[in-house]
């Protein structure tokens, strides 16, 4: 199966009906994530909260509506990206994930990633952001984008924080209008990377499969 549409409607299938973890127990709907296949760009949340819980989506109560704030400044059109969580079923009272939930659900995050195989990830919260550098502080990580491999990981605040502590609503407006500029970034940094077409013996070009080099662009 090597089309991403496909993978990712394979991958929601398994989600909807998954029983792997407690959380399956205490949840209505599970909540894959929506959004392109072929994007450039993958926002990672926390898990659902109660109004995810009740339609199945990712970012619809009033984290999601500050959400679409932050994309607008962003100049990016939520269906232009692919919006998920490290967990797809809420936690119960939304409490934090347990390092085990994570665990369990990480199978399904690391199989959305490596179909969409995104240029950028902006991790939501300090879960996610814990899954890609597990040693940063929100507090000072945020806005600030690391190469992890091939990709450019920018931590970001929850947009539910903001609803919580006001102050921090200017901060991730800041963070995210500076998405364009990475983004372009990235996609430059993996076009200039991807190695020349090689001549074969039948004179067929072909690319010859090469990791991405890390390049110091920040
Ligand atoms: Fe399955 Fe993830 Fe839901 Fe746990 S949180 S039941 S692993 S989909």
């Amino acid at each position: 199966m090597n089309d991403p549409n496909e993978k990712l409607t394979e991958i929601a299938k398994q989600v909807r009906t998954c029983q792997r973890c407690a959380l399956h127990t205490t949840r209505k709907n599970s909540v894959p994530g929506e959004g392109r296949a072929n994007t450039d760009v993958m926002f990672i949340g926390e898990g659902p909260g109660y109004h995810e819980n009740e339609q199945g989506r990712p970012f619809v109560g009033q984290a999601g509506k500050f959400l679409a704030e932050l994309l607008h400044a962003a100049n990016l059109a939520r269906e232009n990206v692919f919006i998920t969580n490290v967990v797809k079923c809420r936690p119960p009272s939304n409490r934090d994930p347990e390092p085990g939930e994570l665990a369990t659900c990480n199978e399904f995050l690391e199989q959305q990633i490596e179909a969409i195989n995104p240029r950028v990830i902006v991790t939501l919260g300090r879960f996610s952001m814990g899954k890609f550098l597990p040693l940063a502080r929100i507090s000072e990580a945020h806005g600030k984008p690391v190469w992890v491999k091939d990709r450019l990981i920018v931590p970001m605040y929850h947009p539910a924080a903001a609803l919580h502590q006001p102050k921090l609503k200017p901060t991730l407006l800041h963070d995210f209008s500076c998405l364009p500029e990475v983004i372009r970034k990235a996609v430059e940094a993996h076009e200039a990377a991807k190695p020349a077409p090689v001549k074969t013996p039948e004179n067929k070009e072909s690319h010859p499969a090469e990791e991405a080099k890390q390049m110091d662009l920040f």
